[in-house]
């Protein structure tokens, strides 16, 4: 989970599926079958009543959170998830996310025009898509950079804290959307929340230019931290995620959209240190679940700031060993967040070809 991660299609949910049984399986989000294996159950952080079974699907080996409705997903998207109107943590926090998003920009593009081909000639802006936005502040930074920027978001984002950019309200399979194709196309924390996996995926293709950039950044499942903690593993953060990646499955499904990863890391060092600290002490406190970062995420005004600082100083004996083991899984690739940088090799018949609609529109212009 990123500060700020918002998800842009959970709300779809595949519609007119049956998607629970009786014995407890659902659906897979990507292949839709129902066959698949326990492996563990978790609670919701934020509740703490409601259990969901992480599951592994027997025909596609995606890991998933199983059970999840429409309703359940609505009713977890409380406002706290989203923030307070400017700021969602504290002010210091604020800024050290803003100048990893800075970085963070520069990176993309970079690799983006790493290889000659894929680059746009001098004085083209690079087109760069934003799945999922949030409060667009990495797309502000690729707007500084001089780039041609849009986002998407989901309809009922507050639009208040949304700043600066472009942001097209609803999701990728919009009409308004169709044909459009992007140099770079970002998944920041948000493939994690897709119930339409399959249907998205699917769609990823027809919107990128041929030796485009896709970038994910999820969770990382197969990391040591999510072996060790399992249930209280902070990025579990059930039943808002309802997909649990790990690298060969991405790099598989990627190689199966004619996408091909050219860069890969495990760390991200907010996301990781905070991963270790926050699910140590969901361990210890298996009762008081995130109650540190429940406390973090609160608007102004509204933090009891004694109760602040006596978690923050519960969490103050792990702070060397966060370190020491965010640095070591991250150099040896077993960190809690799984970047990725996929390039796209082009459209063939079998990967994202133009549809019908796409090909009436060029047609049209011509
Ligand atoms: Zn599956």
């Amino acid at each position: 989970m990123k500060p700020g991660a918002e998800s842009i299609e959970q709300t779809a949910t595949q519609a007119g599926r049956d998607e629970s049984r009786p014995d407890g399986s659902a659906v897979c989000w990507k292949c839709g079958s129902f066959e698949s294996e326990q492996l563990f159950e978790a609670r919701d952080f934020d509740t703490a009543l409601d259990s969901y079974s992480v599951r592994r699907c027997r025909q596609c080996d995606l890991c998933y959170t199983a059970g999840v409705s429409e309703e359940i997903l609505a009713a977890s998207y409380s406002r706290a998830y989203y923030g307070s109107a400017n700021a969602k943590f504290l002010s210091v926090i604020e800024i050290l996310v803003r100048i990893g998003h800075r970085r963070q920009a520069k990176k993309i593009l970079e690799l983006y025009r790493a290889r000659p081909a894929a680059s746009k000639p001098a004085g083209e802006a690079v087109s760069v898509l934003d799945i999922g936005c949030g409060r667009a502040l990495l797309l502000q930074e690729f707007d500084r950079l001089g780039a041609d920027c849009l986002g998407i978001e989901r309809d009922e984002f507050p639009a208040s804290q949304l700043q600066g950019v472009e942001v097209h309200s609803g999701s990728l399979h919009d009409k308004a959307l169709r044909g459009r194709r992007f140099d770079i196309i970002i998944l920041w924390h948000v493939l994690e929340h897709i119930t339409r996996l399959g249907a998205l995926l699917d769609e990823l293709p027809r919107h990128l230019e041929p030796g485009g950039l896709l970038v994910i950044s999820v969770p990382n499942f197969g990391s040591w931290q999510s072996r060790f903690f399992k249930q209280h593993w902070f990025h579990l953060d059930i039943p808002r995620h309802v997909s649990h990646f790990e690298h060969d499955w991405l790099k598989e499904t990627l190689g199966s959209m004619g996408l091909e990863i050219v860069s890969r890391n495990t760390f991200t060092a907010s996301q990781n240190m905070y991963g270790f600290l926050q699910s140590g002490l969901n361990t210890v406190f298996a009762r008081r679940q995130n109650r540190l970062y429940q406390l973090l995420a609160r608007g102004r005004g509204r933090r009891d700031w004694p109760v602040l600082i006596g978690w923050s100083l519960l969490a103050l004996p792990l702070v060397t060993l966060a370190v020491l083991e965010s640095l070591i899984t991250g150099l040896t690739g077993s960190g809690a967040t799984l970047n990725l940088y996929a390039r796209y090799r082009g459209h063939d018949d079998e990967t994202g070809a133009p549809d019908s609609n796409q090909v009436k529109a060029k047609q049209g212009k011509s």
